[in-house]
């Protein structure tokens, strides 16, 4: 069988981390599978190549910065193949260009496009262990080389695992799974044995940071079963899987989020059009805009709040600011100092009273709720940001997560 194995920087920091990689690889190996593993960079290394590059540049060059990016995970592979090697295995490394990931042209945030894994195929044949550099790739249209956004290593590995028919994907990290929250703002969490692709996806996109959302948003289009566990120890973590194969909880987990701000517009002329005149304004600038809310009206005119990745506030700002006088909007107000906290679990599509539950915890906390949005199996609020620690624990003790085993429903 085949198995995609992927090592986040945490997991080979060091040349001695390398080396404990290399003896878990190896034991995949000599179990019989066809190994491929996908590397991050070691450690802080993006961090560091990041910062070295902005103390020369203010805005370094798109192109440039991948070239320099992907530095970091040729480093990592090609010591992992020489650790594999002393392990008296052979390893083969590949850049993503060599690996087949072919991307779109957009630098810093590349989508994959296609996958033409015959090096990997080829190298697996012949008995190596493929290693493959995570997080790039390189565009057919510039036949530059791109990179897919921080984080990833994630989406390189599950788009490997999904074009080479893989059994199993799994995600070597620092924590040994998925928790019911962040441990660092609630200590009583746990770790979750399994959640649905749908569950991950909502909590990865309201804030977990396990997963690079896209690396599950493919794991799901694709089937990819994985396995997110951590490189320091041998037990199990959290399976992420298709819905129905599992048992299910009701509530999986809450998740918290501080990068996103929030700006009111007031006076808005109540009428056709506006809000696609605003929003197709962001949309153009490559804003991403999370919750919306729109009050009713009085007086033919309204008043719209949403929120936007505190990075792009000050570009979203000037934007609106230049909207003002075309479209007539009144005061505009940004805020930064908002947190989101959601709560996710697939049972809720068939349980009532959820969000009245979580309402309730949060006001018996003293949190006021400033905005909401939810989908089918996901609330989300906007607080204070001083408020986040006593609203995620409000919410997680309410829904008992740090019980021994929480509701189950099929
Ligand atoms: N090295 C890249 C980063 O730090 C990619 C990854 O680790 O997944 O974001
Ligand atoms: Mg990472």
């Amino acid at each position: 069988m085949i198995v995609v194995q992927k090592y986040g920087g945490s997991s080979v920091a060091d040349t001695d981390r390398i080396i404990k990689v290399a003896e878990r690889i190896t034991a995949a190996k000599r179990a019989g599978n066809d190994v491929v593993v996908v590397v991050s960079a070691m450690g802080k290394s993006t961090d560091r190549l990041t910062q070295q590059a902005l103390e020369i540049a203010a805005v370094p060059p798109a192109r440039e910065l991948d070239m320099l990016l992907t530095a970091g995970e040729r480093i990592s592979m090609a010591l992992l193949a020489m650790a594999i090697g002393e392990e008296g295995f052979t390893a083969r490394s590949f850049t993503g260009s060599q690996a087949g990931i072919i991307t779109d042209a957009a630098h810093g945030k590349a989508r994959i496009i296609d996958i033409t894994p015959g090096r990997i195929t080829d190298a697996l044949a012949e008995g190596h262990i493929v290693i493959v550099a995570g997080f790039q790739g390189v565009s057919r249209e510039s036949k530059d080389i791109t990179t897919l956004g921080r984080g990833g290593s994630d989406t390189t590995a599950v788009a490997l695992a999904g074009a080479l028919d893989a059994d199993l994907c799994e995600i070597y990290t620092d924590v040994d799974g998925v928790y019911t929250a962040d441990p660092r703002l609630a200590p009583k969490a746990r770790r979750l044995e399994a959640v649905t692709h749908e569950e991950m996806l909502e909590l990865a996109a309201s804030g977990a940071k396990v997963l690079q959302v896209r690396a599950v948003e493919y794991a799901r289009n694709h089937g990819v079963r994985l396995h997110v566990r951590s490189s320091f120890s041998h037990q199990d973590g959290t399976w992420v899987e298709k819905d129905g194969t599992m048992e299910q909880a009701i509530i999986s987990g809450v998740a918290h989020d501080t990068s996103e701000g929030k700006l009111v517009v007031r006076g808005v002329p109540d009428k056709p059009g506006v809000a696609a005149r605003i929003f197709t304004g962001l949309a153009d600038a490559n804003i991403n805009v999370d919750m919306i809310v729109q009050n009713v009206s009085a007086d033919g005119t309204t008043d719209v709040s949403f929120t936007v990745p505190v990075a792009d506030g000050p570009r979203a700002l000037a934007l609106l600011e230049e909207l003002r006088a075309e479209v007539g909007l009144g005061e505009i107000v940004f805020d930064d100092d908002i947190a989101k906290v959601s709560l996710v679990g697939a049972g809720m599509k068939t349980h009532p009273g959820v969000a009245a539950t979580m309402f309730a915890a949060l006001s018996a906390a003293g949190v006021n709720i400033e905005m909401i949005s939810t989908s089918t199996i996901r609330v989300s609020v906007i607080v204070r940001r001083e408020h986040v620690e006593r609203a995620v624990q409000a919410v997680h003790d309410a829904f008992e997560l740090d019980g021994e085993q929480t509701a189950v429903v099929r």
